[in-house]
């Protein structure tokens, strides 16, 4: 495999955002996708249930057929995707040092697309103390050994976490013949909304709400799990601990580069063309914060892509941007973290989620005077979106609980 030592985009990442970023620009400039797993596709490629595609495809599709389904469409566009290939450095220029069987190379581009996605937390993230036994691993990795290597690491384990990404990890164990003997959620609702939330009791699995692990028990494999909820502490039998959720964006190569981070997503701050602090750089998909579907991160991609393609063209504004500020506890982030003006821009509205369960009323600002409001009742991880400003200038997302 030999790499080039330029290109016009240099795209990190092949799953949905970097590749329907890849696509949208093939027709007008030659773009290099590269990939550090095996194959390109991302996460679907690992997630062989449904439901993936109906955004981009119009139908219902399983993970893998849909990321064959994203490759092939980036191939027929021009797109070269290259596997195997770990980006370890971004320079300026802009300009990355990369990794592969090959050895060390350093590729120029024009311009260059962050699209590195998300990551659950581990075990030690959770901060749960006890031995520590073999079987304990996140919904990615379950999806990896269920999936791709036909194998069952345990029959009977324990899944903490109530995201969306958790009833995967149900979905998974259906798949591969394995019967959760209980579903922990440390707060008081399961994060995920209806229908999702009624899937644990469809499938007979024990829901405990306001519970924790205290310690994970065992030699070589998991043999007990000790949890404390409502009616005190008490031990399951189990062989296994699926960690599910609470995820961060795949930031590693922002901690020694010249990017600004955005300290509340954990990933890079950008504006509101997916630009990032060094304007050669762009952004989009999970990497932007924890975390989207792959439709959203698909459609992210193609409208950083978008905005890509009108920078190579000289056609995209300067950088007189402006942030976008939040002023309430219960608000947990945004993005994009500025806003360029009233340029029609890649995000056309901004992103947010909260804190902890709040209701209350959203009250958004620019220069001071109110432009937009609209009444919230949300929790943990779901989804707000509210409108960019009408007109330049910084953005204050005040929010007033009842
Ligand atoms: C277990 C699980 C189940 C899910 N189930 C669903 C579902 O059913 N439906 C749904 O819509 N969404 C689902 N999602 C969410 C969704 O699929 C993903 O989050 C989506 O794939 C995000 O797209 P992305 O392009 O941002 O990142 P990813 O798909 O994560 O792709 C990022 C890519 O970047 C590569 N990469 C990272 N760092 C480097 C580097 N330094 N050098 C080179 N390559 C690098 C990775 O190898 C990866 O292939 C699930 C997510 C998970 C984790």
């Amino acid at each position: 495999m030999s790499l080039p030592r330029d290109t016009d985009i240099l795209i990190i990442g092949a799953g949905p955002a970097g590749l329907a970023a890849a696509t949208e620009l093939a027709p007008s400039a030659r773009v290099l996708v590269l990939d550090r797993e095996t194959a390109a596709g991302g996460i679907p490629r690992h997630c062989g249930h449904y439901p993936f595609g109906l955004r981009e495809f119009r139908r219902l599709m399983k993970g893998p057929a849909y990321a064959r389904a994203l490759v092939a469409r980036a191939e027929a566009a021009g797109v070269r995707i290259v596997s195997g290939v770990n980006v370890v450095s971004l320079l300026p220029g802009p300009r990355v040092v990369v990794t592969s069987d090959a050895g060390v190379t350093e590729i120029n581009a024009k311009l260059v697309l962050l699209a590195t996605g998300a990551r659950e937390s581990s075990r030690a993230q959770w901060s749960i103390g006890g031995e520590k036994p073999g079987g304990i691993i996140a919904t990615g990795a379950l999806q990896g050994l269920v999936y791709l290597e036909g194998r069952r690491p345990f029959r009977r384990p324990v899944i903490l976490g109530t995201e969306l990404v958790s009833f995967s990890a149900i979905m998974t164990c259906a798949h591969a013949g394995i019967r959760p003997v209980a579903m922990i959620e440390p707060n008081t609702h399961v994060t995920a909304r209806w229908p999702a939330a009624v899937y644990p009791h469809l499938k007979g699995i024990p829901l405990h709400l306001s519970t924790i692990i205290t310690a994970i028990e065992g030699r070589d494999q998991v043999e007990r799990v000790v949890i404390r909820g409502p009616k005190g502490e008490s031990t399951l039998e189990a062989d296994g601990v699926i960690v599910t959720g609470r995820f961060r964006p795949e930031a590693t190569l922002l901690e020694a580069s010249h990017l600004l981070r955005d300290p509340a997503t954990g990933g890079p701050l950008i504006d509101s063309f997916g630009r990032c602090s060094d304007p050669s750089y762009f952004a989009a998909g999970n990497l932007l914060r924890p975390i989207e579907t792959a439709g959203w991160s698909w459609a992210e991609g193609v409208a950083v892509g978008g905005a890509m393609g009108a920078a190579l063209a000289g056609r995209l504004p300067q950088r007189d941007t402006y942030p976008v500020q939040l002023s309430g506890d219960a608000l947990a982030w945004v993005v994009p973290q500025r806003v360029a003006g009233v340029e029609a821009a890649a995000f056309d509205r901004l992103q947010l989620r909260v804190t902890r369960p709040v209701a209350g009323w959203l009250r958004l600002k620019v220069a001071g005077s109110e432009y937009a409001s609209r009444r919230i009742d949300s929790r943990p991880e779901r989804r707000i979106t509210v409108p960019l400003p009408p007109r330049a200038g910084a953005v204050d997302i005040v929010l007033e609980e009842e």
